[in-house]
Parts: C-alpha cells; structure tokens; sequence
C-alpha cells in the first residue's frame, strides 16, 4: 500500500471542530492535513450557536467574515414553562456589555463551508471526498491514517499527530473502545423545518426559545434562521420519543400537539423538509488523548443540546488541543501528558454544561431561582452563553442545591 510522506498534523473531519484545530496549528506555520469524507456544502444540524464562541471565531479570522454574513443575529435564549409561561429573555449583552455577546444563528452547510474555506486560505492542505479508514499505530503511538482514495486504492499518511475530529463518527472511540455513554441523559430528537412561521421582532427575531413539553416529557427548539427558515426539534427520553412509536413524522406530530405554545407559533408556517431524527446521545469518551492522538468535538463528546454548546465545545477543544499541539511540535513531545494537557480543565467546563442540563430535567426553573437568588443572574448567563472555564461558577450549583433541599 503506497504511503505518502509525513505531515505535522492530520486532522479527521472537517466540521467546526477539524476546521478550528487545524487552522490554528497551521497559523503557527505547521503542516496540516485535513480529510473530510463529504464534499462542502453538506447538511449538518446544529444551527444555534453561543456568545463564547465569539472569542475562538476571532482567533480563526472569522469574525468579519461572520459579520457580513446573511446568518440572523441571537441576543438571548428564552424558555418557556409547560404552562405555556414564558420567561423574561436572558439577554447576553445585559451581563457582558461587549460585542461578544451578540452571536448568530447559522445555516450550517453555510457556517461549516466558511470555516473550512477560511483553514485552507490560511494554509490547512484540505481534501474533500476523502474518507478515513483507519488510524494507524505503532508500539501505541499514533503515527498515521488510512484513507479511500478517489480510484477506491487505499493510501497511507503518516503524521507526528493525528486528530480526530469526526463527528459523532467518533472513530478512534469506536477503535479503542473508549466511548462512555451518559445514563442520564439517554435522549433523543426529531426535528424539520418551517418557512414563515411566527418571528419575534427587534433584537429578539433571532431567540432561541426552549419551549417544554405539556407533560413536561421533554422540551421543542425554535431557532429563527434567515431565508425565513426556523428549525424546530424536539427533544425527550429515548424510550419516550421511539419505543413502539416507529414514525418519526407522527411522533413530531404529536409531540407538537403536546406543545401549545409551540402549535401556535408554527401555525402560520409551512413545514419545507423532512422529518429527522437521531437516537445518538450524550456520551464521552474515556480520555481526550493519546501518544500523537487527540480527540477533539463530538469525536471527544456530545452533550445534549439543550443549552447549544455543541459547536461551542467543538471550537473551544479544538483551540486548546491546537495550542498544545504547538507547544509539543516546538519541544519535540507528542506524548499524551502533553496534547493532552488541556482535557482536565476542559472536561470541568463540561461538566458544568452537563449540570445545567440535567437540573432543567430536574425540573429546575430559571426565572425562580433568579428571583430568589439576584445574585446568581449572571452566573447563570455565563453559563447559558458558554463562559464555563471559571470555578466561581460552582457557587451557582451549590445555591441550585439549596433550594432542592
Ligand atoms: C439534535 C441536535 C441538535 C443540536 N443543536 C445544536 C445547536 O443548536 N447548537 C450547537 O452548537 N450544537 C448543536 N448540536 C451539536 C453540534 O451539531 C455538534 O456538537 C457539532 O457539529 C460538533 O462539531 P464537530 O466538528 O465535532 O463534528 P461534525 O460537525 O459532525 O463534523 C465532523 C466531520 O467529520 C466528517 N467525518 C466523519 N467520519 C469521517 C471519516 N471517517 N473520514 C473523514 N471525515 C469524516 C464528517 O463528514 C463531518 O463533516 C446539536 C446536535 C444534535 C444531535
């Protein structure tokens, strides 16, 4: 099998995660290669993101480039009870005063194209259509990967770091059998589309609204797009949402009726794609890293949706992996202690994520909490935008605590 000379650095996918880790080793003047089995546009869902995204979008040189985007500008996420009350929107800007606190609702075929074009004008060697077969070891090191190539012959390339950032293809999870699933919170989803359906206006056309069930069994998305798209999900137990209920277009259905809020706002609207679903939900794998392997995105982990932080996370691993991938390329270390070194800290942020979520399934209600803890407001709003890297924030979760007891 022929094999092609080294690189510095492969990266597997190029989603947000692959687009953000290989970008930022090749500003360091590094070589990356990155394969992605589609070629872009491709469909991917995941369309909201969060204010914190802000900081890792500019060291990629992707703010402008956002800024003159068509993409519907989100200044808040609000939540609505199963009574139907909605809550005051958690507007960002009220707890950081600064620009970063306007974010985007993003097509993602769109957002996704821009970031990997934005890697190759910025040095990263991308090959679309080029699925990864295999990562290749030696004595437990990492030292390459196995590609399809276009004439179907399988290649070899051989690097001082492989990153996978796959997706929920999760394919070094898979190969090393590290992947941990997340017993609470074994959920599921099923969403479309709707063209014309109802808008706020103002600064609050572009919400995130998280509306929950009737039955509190679990809770709809409605995220305003631009081209006067909303993308509308919803989210529940997995046993709830498939067990004995084979048709997903019906479920969605139902569960729509389950959500008068939801009902009225789409009422107005056309429904313009197909039903989708997919039943593969938090988990996360073992370790962040190898020697010369990192996992990065939803190769590493998925969190449930609730909050958006998936692209989030996917950008935030993908800048801390590239910055110690860096460090280890100019000392000569690869090892796991060193392009691992980021996960520790990282996984405490997630973890935090994890907490927020699992409290809204605990039936936790933002508006009260805030009410009777003034304080906490932008404890909270840190958390729901994404700033979770700081330990302070713990004090909130100890509060949240309190008031169960
Ligand atoms: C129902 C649902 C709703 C969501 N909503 C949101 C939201 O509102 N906001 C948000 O921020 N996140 C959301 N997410 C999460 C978000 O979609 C992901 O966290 C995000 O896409 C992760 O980015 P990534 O780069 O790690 O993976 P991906 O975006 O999946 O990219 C992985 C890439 O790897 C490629 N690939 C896979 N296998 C191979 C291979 N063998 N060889 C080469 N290439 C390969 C794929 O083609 C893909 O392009 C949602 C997820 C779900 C399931």
């Amino acid at each position: 099998m022929p094999a092609s000379p080294a690189t510095d650095v492969i990266v597997i996918g190029g989603g947000p995660a692959g687009s953000t880790v290989a970008t930022l080793i090749a500003q360091q003047g590094f070589q990356v290669e990155l394969f992605e089995r589609e070629r872009f546009p491709r469909y991917h869902i995941g369309e909201s993101l969060i204010p914190e995204t802000y900081w890792v979008l500019k060291r990629l040189g992707m703010l402008d480039k956002m800024k003159s985007s068509h993409f519907i500008k989100k200044y808040s996420v609000q939540f609505v009870t199963a009574t139907g009350k909605h809550s005051a929107p958690f507007y960002f800007h009220d707890n950081k005063p600064h620009e970063c606190s306007q974010t985007w609702q993003v097509r993602r075929s769109e957002f996704d194209t821009m970031m990997l074009r934005n890697a190759e004008e910025q040095g990263v060697r991308v090959h679309e259509g080029a699925r990864v077969l295999d990562v290749l070891f030696e004595d437990q090191r990492a030292v390459g990967i196995e590609i399809a190539g276009d004439d179907g012959e399988a290649r070899q390339v051989r690097a001082q770091v492989v990153v996978d950032a796959s997706g929920q293809s999760s394919l070094l999870i898979n190969k090393l059998r590290l992947r941990v699933s997340d017993p609470l919170l074994n959920k599921g989803a099923i969403w479309t589309y709707f063209e014309g359906a109802y808008r706020d206006q103002g600064r609050d056309e572009g919400a995130t609204i998280v509306l929950s069930l009737q039955d509190k069994q679990g809770w709809f998305w409605y995220i305003p797009m631009h081209d006067n798209l909303i993308s509308v999900g919803v989210v529940a137990d997995f046993d709830y949402l498939f067990k004995g209920r084979e048709n997903h277009a019906a479920t969605f259905a139902e569960e729509v009726e389950n959500c008068p809020a939801l009902k009225e706002r789409i009422s107005i609207g056309k429904q313009v794609a197909s039903v989708k679903a997919t039943k593969d939900y938090t988990y996360r794998a073992r370790q962040a890293a190898g020697d010369g392997w990192v996992l990065v995105g939803d190769a590493f982990g998925f969190l449930d949706p609730l909050y958006s932080s998936g692209v989030l996370l996917a950008l935030k691993s993908g800048e801390l992996a590239a910055d110690a991938i860096v460090e280890g390329l100019r000392n000569g270390d690869t090892s796991r202690a060193q392009i691992g070194k980021w996960e520790a800290s990282f996984v405490e942020g997630m973890n935090r994520m994890r907490r927020l979520v699992c409290e809204y399934y605990d039936g936790f209600s933002f508006g009260q909490f805030v009410r009777r803890f003034p304080h906490h407001r932008g404890g909270i709003t840190d958390l729901l935008i994404g700033d979770l890297f700081k330990p302070e924030l713990d004090q909130v979760f100890e509060d949240i605590e309190a008031v169960k007891c």
